[in-house]
């Protein structure tokens, strides 16, 4: 009798877990649906990075590359009364944020990676960045093999690609992980490192502004960007998909790459939208 009490009571308990396991993963929402229903779109972007996602601090707007796929995409998906409602992220924060349901999508310079990939879902790619360096015009760097060198002082940002890839490409410099691009730019101008590496088009955003410093030695990394979305979200990420396909294929996305980048010197707008 005992032991027939014991069964049940354990019978009891794997169901009760199985009852808890199966509300957690129905409570996470279908953003597909949500979305519709607020007209909204939740997205995680930068608002440290020059012609991604850059605050304007005279409107308040953040305004970019990323920023502007962000609404295309969401009037693709919702309609012309569909609102793009921006999150602001650095490297470091953008997956926990969407894991924890703050944002529906990440759409911040971020490289589909294997690492990444058993976290979340990305959608294609909306663009091929690369890694490069950008370094004080008058310095000696003049490629990412230079700086593989003891005393070496590499600038990045935490939660990036960029300061992981630096083990491979430069092991035997130290590098310097600061919370954002911002912070990572009055670092190298202050002489606190010797270059600031992350991708090219980032690279170019600060040069832009920055004339004394310059993008040396080409791309080493081949890192497209695609945007984030959480697993367990394959509708919305095949709505995501499909719009992406439909600015390619009606010219939005061309205009918005040329927009952007069309007029910076050294960078192949061609390249970028390679799939
Ligand atoms: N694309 C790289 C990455 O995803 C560097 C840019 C960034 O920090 O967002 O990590």
């Amino acid at each position: 009798m005992k032991q027939l009490r014991k069964i049940s009571l354990l019978f009891m308990s794997i169901a009760m877990v199985l009852v808890i396991a199966g509300c957690g993963a129905q409570s996470k929402a279908n953003i597909a649906t949500t979305a519709k229903e607020t007209k909204t779109i939740n997205w995680g972007v930068k608002a440290d990075t020059k012609l991604f996602g850059l605050m304007n601090i005279k409107t308040g707007e953040i305004q970019g590359f990323d920023i502007d796929i962000a609404k295309a995409v969401t009037k693709k998906i919702l309609g012309k009364d569909g609102k793009a409602n921006f999150v602001q992220v650095t490297s470091k924060t953008r997956i926990p944020l969407l894991k924890n349901g703050n944002i529906d999508a990440i759409i911040a310079t971020m490289s589909i990676s294997k690492a990444r990939e058993k976290q979340v879902d990305f959608s294609n790619s909306y663009f091929a960045a690369g890694q490069a360096i950008l370094v004080k015009r008058t310095s000696s760097i003049k490629s990412v093999k230079d700086l593989n060198k003891d005393g070496m002082v590499v600038l990045g940002v935490k939660g990036s690609t960029s300061v992981i890839n630096m083990k491979k490409y430069a092991p035997k410099a130290e590098v310097l992980e600061l919370d954002d691009y911002a912070q990572a730019l009055t670092a190298l101008k202050s002489g606190q490192g010797d270059a600031l590496t992350t991708d090219n088009g980032i690279l170019y955003g600060m040069v832009k502004e920055n004339s004394d410093f310059a993008v040396v030695g080409g791309t080493f990394t081949h890192e497209p960007y695609g945007i984030a979305i959480d697993k367990g979200q394959g509708e919305f990420k095949n709505e995501v998909n499909k719009a992406l396909a439909e600015m390619r294929a009606d010219g939005s996305y061309e205009k918005l790459l040329n927009k952007w980048f069309g007029d910076i010197p050294g960078f192949s707008v061609k390249e970028a939208s390679q799939q």
